[in-house]
This record gives structure tokens, C-alpha cells and sequence, in this order.
């Protein structure tokens, strides 16, 4: 068959790498002048690796991502070092990312609290019934069963981070699903996601694949004849069938025919935007060498996470330049979506000495400010009913996005099951 893949990310990917090792014709669609899609990165032409646009790692359970490498051979190049993850608790910060340093955490105190935050914790690793779980917002579940001191220290500054406004909302299978797969060792490729990525694309390029980089899809409908037809520039192409991996309201555009009902469903699926600055500094830091500080908007921080990048991997492969990223999940209203990237960089100096009391803002040599509106999807309550059907009810026409991945919290590892689990549907 001849199959159109819409977009290069990891999903769009995945599914081509299996629809051409199951004979068929692909062509990717790419709008972007480079593959990878949100885990893509950029390099100075002084660094040897790259660097992610928005922090990414895979956790070491990440089994679809890390079992496509294996197929492809290329394990030796997955490195697994040991960063470390602190959380912030009455101006300091405390490394917070394994049982005995939880022990230690003196912000749940020495008694009852720190046992129903290990019970809690213990019994979200243990259970699989996140169907019962959905039922419930995190905020109430978290509320009742960890106690207002546990959920307010613990919970509540995560929710808030990731949801903004809508944090009340979400639903526990999505906080079930973190707690339950997520891993303290944290993995990347040799050279970045992008090394990754550009091999991959390589890879499909050697298996028959046509990748049309810095090309939009407008238009996708149904064909008189059978088949889809796709506008792309100025012509229209004809494809036996099609994978979407866009955001959802992208596809109502892409495909106004599909019937109301699919397209309200894609409509009604909430998401947060993400708006990233790496900063270039010309010192470490993180003095105690800490690698993903957890931070608490209610602590005044002008962003929610600051990674310091080469506290994870090593500054030697940029050039020694030591990187930091200052990010944030909002609404794709927020003010930081209009911002320049000077009058961001503004807001955010004034909070580095937070983490380091010598930091001048001379350290900074260069910034890269990375914005887009489509960065995780809101699972509201009993979300099971709401995904988007990957098979669309237009014949053909199939769509597979960081919305449909659930109770998993997307990641390029959930982005190659979905991809692999379209392609499996479609040829
Ligand atoms: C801030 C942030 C941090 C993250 N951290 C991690 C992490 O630590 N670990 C991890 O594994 N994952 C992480 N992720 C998630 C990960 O990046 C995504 O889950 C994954 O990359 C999604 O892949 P995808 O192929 O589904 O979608 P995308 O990567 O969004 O790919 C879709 C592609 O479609 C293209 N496209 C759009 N419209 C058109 C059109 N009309 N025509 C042609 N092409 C089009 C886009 O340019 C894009 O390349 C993070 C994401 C963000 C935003």
C-alpha cells in the first residue's frame, strides 16, 4: 500500500519504521525542516552532542523505546547516569529521589505523615487498577488517602506545576501512572535525542522511506476512488491510507470531513503549552551538582523546573559550556507566549541566586527560548471514554498523538507504542 505519515516525531516515526518492514510505500510529511518532532534538539557548531529544545530522559522502564533501540542495535548508545532530583522545602533544597533520602526529607516531618506518604506511595506501586482510579480527581483521591499535609507538600506543588489552573481536575490515573513506572535512573542517547532521531530518520531512508521535510499537510479527504488525497504545497496526492500525528484540534483542521462527533471528541481535549529557555552559562550551577530541582510555583519562582543539563551529562560535550533550562507548563494564553526572549530572560534572573548565592547574570553567554502550545495533554476524570479512536471513521485515516496516550503521561517512549500499535492497525 501507499501510506502517508504525517509529522516526524518519534510516533510518526515508529509507525513508518514498521508499515516499511511490512512492505509498504511511505512518504513523511514533515512541517519542520528537521525530524524528531517535541524531542528534537539543536547543537552549536562547537558542541559534539546536542542539546533537547525542552529538557527530555527516558526512565529506565521506558521498555517500548528502549526494546525499538534493541531491534535497531544501537543499545551501547543508550547511557543511563545517575542525576540527581531535589524538591524544595522552606528555602532549601533536599534530594528527594530514593527511599532513604524520602526518609530524610524533613518537610513531612518524623511521624505520621512520612508513613501514609510511603503507604500511599507503596500501594499506587502495587495496585494496577487505574480504572477505578480515573474515577477520582487527584486532588480529592490524594486529599482523603495521603493526608492535607502529604498531598500539600507533596502533590499538590506537582499538580499545580504540570496544570496550572486546571490542577483540581486531573485525574488520579494520571498521577497513579507516574508514580508507578517512573524510574530515578535517568537514560539519553550518545550524542542527544537529536542523534537519535536523525538516525532513525537515516534508518527509514534506507528501508524505502521519502521524507519531504519543511512540508505542511493542509488538507487531508476522502478520495471519490477509494483512499484519502492530501494537499501538500501545491499539489494533491493520493495514499491508500494516512497517519495523522498532530495535536488533536490540528486534525479537525487537517480533516474537516470526518463526522461531528470525532471532531467535537478532538476538540474537547484539553492541553497545556510549554514555554523552555536554555541559558549557557560560563559556571556550574549547582554547586552540590543536582540535576532537576522540583519547584513550587506558591514558592515564587518565575518558572517550574530548572534542569541543569550538564549536571546530567557531561559540559566536556559542549564545548564546556555548562547548560541550564528554566521551564514551565501554562496555558496557551499566558503571557510568557508573548513574551521576547530578553523580557523573559528578565523575569528569570533575578531567581538563579535561589540556587546558587555567587551567580551573576555576566555567567549567562546565551539563551534559546523554545515556546509550543501543544506540550501535555489534561486527562480530566474518567478520561478512558474521551481518547480519540486511532482507527478515525474515515476509512483510511488513522491518528495516533500525545492525547490518545493514557493513563501513561506521554513521553517519546509512549510515542512509539501508539506509533507501532498504527501501524499494527493499519497495512
Ligand atoms: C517540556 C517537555 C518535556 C518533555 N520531557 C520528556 C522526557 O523527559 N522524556 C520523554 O520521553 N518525553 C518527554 N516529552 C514528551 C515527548 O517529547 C513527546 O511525548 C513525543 O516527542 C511526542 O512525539 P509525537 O511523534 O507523538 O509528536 P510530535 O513530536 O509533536 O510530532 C508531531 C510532528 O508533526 C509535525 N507536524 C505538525 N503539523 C504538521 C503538518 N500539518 N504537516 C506535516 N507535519 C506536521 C510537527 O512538526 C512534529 O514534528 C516532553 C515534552 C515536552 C513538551
Amino acid at each position: 500500500m501507499n501510506i502517508a505519515v504525517i509529522g516526524a516525531g518519534i510516533g510518526g516515526m515508529a509507525a513508518a519504521y514498521d508499515l516499511l518492514r511490512a512492505g509498504h510505500r511511505v512518504v513523511i510529511y514533515e512541517a519542520s525542516d528537521y525530524v524528531g518532532g517535541l524531542a528534537s534538539g539543536f547543537k552549536e557548531p562547537h558542541w559534539d552532542w546536542s542539546v533537547e529544545k525542552y529538557y527530555h530522559h527516558w526512565f529506565a522502564t521506558d521498555r517500548h523505546m528502549l526494546g525499538l533501540i534493541d531491534e535497531l542495535g544501537w543499545r551501547d548508545d543508550v547511557i543511563f547516569p545517575r542525576p540527581y532530583t531535589v524538591v524544595f522545602h522552606k528555602g532549601r533544597f533536599y534530594p528527594f529521589d530514593s527511599i532513604p533520602r524520602a526518609l530524610l526529607f524533613p518537610g513531612l516531618g518524623w511521624g505520621l505523615n512520612k508513613l501514609r506518604f510511603g503507604l500511599v506511595g507503596l500501594y499506587l506501586r502495587l495496585t494496577n487498577d487505574w480504572r477505578t482510579l480515573e474515577k477520582f480527581t487527584a486532588h480529592e483521591w490524594m486529599l482523603k488517602w495521603a493526608g492535607k499535609r502529604v498531598y500539600e507538600t507533596m502533590w499538590e506543588p506537582l499538580l499545580v506545576g504540570k496544570f496550572g489552573q486546571h490542577y483540581k481536575k486531573v485525574s488520579m490515573a494520571w498521577m497513579w501512572a507516574r508514580l508507578k513506572v517512573r524510574t530515578t535512573r535517568l537514560g539519553t542517547f550518545t550524542g542527544g535525542f537529536q542523534a537519535f532521531s536523525d538516525r532513525l530518520a537515516e534508518h527509514l531512508r534506507g528501508l524505502g522511506a521519502q521524507i519531504c521535510l519543511s512540508t505542511s499537510v493542509k488538507r487531508i479527504q476522502p478520495a471519490a476512488e477509494g483512499g484519502l488525497t492530501l494537499h501538500v504545497k501545491a499539489a494533491v496526492e493520493r495514499f491508500d491510507q494516512c497517519l495523522v500525528t498532530t495535536a488533536p484540534g490540528l486534525l479537525a483542521r487537517l480533516a474537516p470531513d470526518l463526522p461531528k462527533e470525532y471532531l467535537e471528541g478532538l476538540l474537547a481535549l484539553k492541553s497545556m503549552g510549554a514555554v523552555v529557555m536554555v541559558l549557557s552559562l560560563r559556571h556550574r550551577l549547582s554547586e552540590e551538582g543536582y540535576y532537576w530541582y522540583n519547584i513550587p510555583k506558591a514558592a515564587g519562582f518565575p518558572f517550574l523546573a530548572l534542569v541543569e543539563h550538564t549536571n546530567f551529562v557531561s559540559p566536556d560535550h559542549f564545548g564546556g559550556e555548562h547548560l541550564v533550562y528554566c521551564g514551565d507548563y501554562l496555558d496557551p494564553e499566558h503571557e510568557y507566549f508573548q513574551l521576547t526572549e530578553g523580557e523573559l530572560l528578565e523575569r528569570f534572573l533575578p531567581a538563579l541566586p535561589r540556587f546558587n548565592t555567587n551567580f551573576r547574570p555576566e555567567w549567562v553567554t546565551k539563551t534559546w527560548l523554545h515556546r509550543t502550545k501543544y506540550a501535555q495533554p489534561i486527562p480530566l476524570v474518567n478520561h478512558s471514554r474521551n481518547i480519540p479512536a486511532i482507527r478515525t471513521p474515515i476509512a483510511g485515516l488513522y491518528f495516533a498523538s500525545m492525547s490518545q496516550v493514557y493513563p501513561w503521561d506521554r513521553g517519546t517512549n509512549f510515542a512509539v507504542e501508539i506509533g507501532r500499535n498504527a501501524a499494527k492497525m493499519m497495512g
